[in-house]
């Protein structure tokens, strides 16, 4: 349920009001846009008399939400939401971010060469990944904490926020000085994490899983929501169809139709999405023309010798031409 409130509302009204609904046993989230003050009422709210609200003196309109994300719902938060990423650069509303990087940080200089070359070419944030969700345990399993080292390096010799996975609440403290908490496709789900990540303020690269529809994406971000971190990134990756030429199918519709549902920024992930290097230019382009927030790309300095994700990634100076050429549809739309 959402109140709009009037405009001439005064902050004691507002206080006593979101008191008044507190007192009912349900949560509220108040968004102040430019020209209206809108309150959500979170939880429970079969109690809640609305004809009662509607007929108070600072209430313009009362309106039921039937959709089970409310934190999330971009009738809570009309204007776009914009993430801070540690004063460095933001995600949503009018920037692209561009994030790129190793799919596996492997030695300290493959991630450095990696992190200037992207750098040099325009990316806004680095992406690396230490802990690996792999599909058999014999592959490379990323170099965990060492991997978190090596990307904090490459953070201080390039200025770039870092991102890297997630896989276990438990090793939350390693990730203290990330910048951005990627949760993987695989790790969608996993609520358990969801609701430890909501106690952070840390922003989260929250991954669409492999089959899921785009209400359960929205329900996993609103776990991480209700727990008190609003500062969610969602990321289309693609997700499994009967396809097989590519690794998965690139959803671009989830953009717009995101976009209309949520506040929170959505990027796409051209290099999952297909899992071919030659796909990812089109697919970028793609992205970038069908009003994404961003972008992550897989860059390798070798992509031929890399320990997970070769086929996928780009080489630096492909990198950079698809920046440009991103840039280019940028300017346009
Ligand atoms: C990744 O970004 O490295 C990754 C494992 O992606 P996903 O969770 O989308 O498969
Ligand atoms: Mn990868």
């Amino acid at each position: 349920m959402i109140a709009v409130l009037k405009r001439s509302t005064t902050q004691q009204q507002l206080d006593n009001f979101c008191e008044w609904i507190k007192s009912q046993g349900v949560g509220v989230h108040v968004y102040t846009g430019e020209y209206q003050t809108v309150v959500g009422l979170i939880g429970d709210v079969t109690k809640v008399d609305a004809d009662m609200m509607a007929g108070l003196d600072i209430v313009e309109s009362v309106t039921r939400i039937s959709d089970p994300f409310k934190s999330a719902n971009r009738k809570f938060h009309p204007d776009d939401s914009i993430i801070d990423i540690s004063g460095k650069t933001t995600v949503g509303g009018d920037t692209f971010a561009i994030i790129a990087g190793p799919c596996s940080v492997e030695s300290e200089e493959q991630i450095l060469e990696v992190a200037r070359a992207v750098k040099a070419s325009g990316a806004t944030m680095l992406r690396g990944g230490a802990f690996k969700p792999r599909t058999s345990p014999y592959d490379f399993q990323g170099l965990r904490a060492d991997g978190i080292e090596l990307l904090l390096e490459a953070k201080r010799e390039t200025g770039l926020p870092i991102v890297t996975e997630i896989m276990n609440a438990a090793h939350l403290p390693l990730f203290e000085d990330v910048d951005v908490i990627q949760v993987g496709a695989r790790n969608m789900q996993n609520f358990e994490l969801l609701k430890e990540l909501g106690k952070t303020k840390k922003p989260i690269l929250l991954k669409r899983g492999l089959a899921n529809t785009l209400k359960e994406f929205l329900m996993s971000a609103e776990y991480i929501m209700s727990g008190g971190n609003e500062n969610v990134i969602l990321c289309e990756r693609g997700v499994r169809t009967f396809e097989t030429y590519t690794r998965n199918t690139l959803d671009l519709s989830a953009v717009p139709m995101l976009q209309e549902l949520t506040h929170l920024p959505i990027i796409v992930d051209p290099s999952h999405a297909t899992g071919l290097s030659r796909l990812v230019r089109p697919m970028a382009l793609a992205a970038a023309a069908c009003g994404a927030d961003g972008v992550m790309i897989e860059v390798h300095n070798n992509p031929q010798a890399a320990l997970c994700d070769g086929p996928q990634s780009l080489t630096p100076e492909q990198f950079d031409e698809v920046v440009k050429s991103m840039h280019r549809i940028l300017d346009v739309i």
